[in-house]
């Protein structure tokens, strides 16, 4: 069984309240569809169905944060760049409050 190795970096355990949207995009002025936050850091960006793709684009700027969390609500799965694994974080908690996009 393929397993992450990444979990020590993981710092944020409990998600922010609410979020204002994907800090990149908020800044660039671009959209985004789907929320994703940084495991490492707390980075804020957007998933890969967005146009920027600015999850994706953290986790492999070079900082090693690979590990990604949905917040879009309901969904609990974590995501592992480097291993393109997806996994369920227990430790994980909170649930945190979205804008909704503003490609919908
Ligand atoms: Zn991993
Ligand atoms: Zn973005
Ligand atoms: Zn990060």
């Amino acid at each position: 069984m393929t397993s992450c190795t990444h979990l020590d970096t993981i710092t944020v355990t409990e998600l922010p309240e609410e979020v204002a949207g994907c800090e990149d995009c908020l800044r660039e002025g671009g959209v985004w569809l789907h929320l994703r936050i940084c495991l490492a850091c707390g980075h804020v960006g957007c998933c890969d169905d967005s146009p920027n793709r600015h999850a994706r684009a953290h986790a492999e700027g070079g900082e090693h944060h690979p590990i990604i969390r949905s917040l879009e609500p309901g969904e609990e799965w974590c995501w592992c760049f480097e291993d393109e694994l997806a996994m369920l974080i227990p430790q994980i908690t909170g649930q945190t409050r979205i804008p909704p996009s503003p490609m919908l």
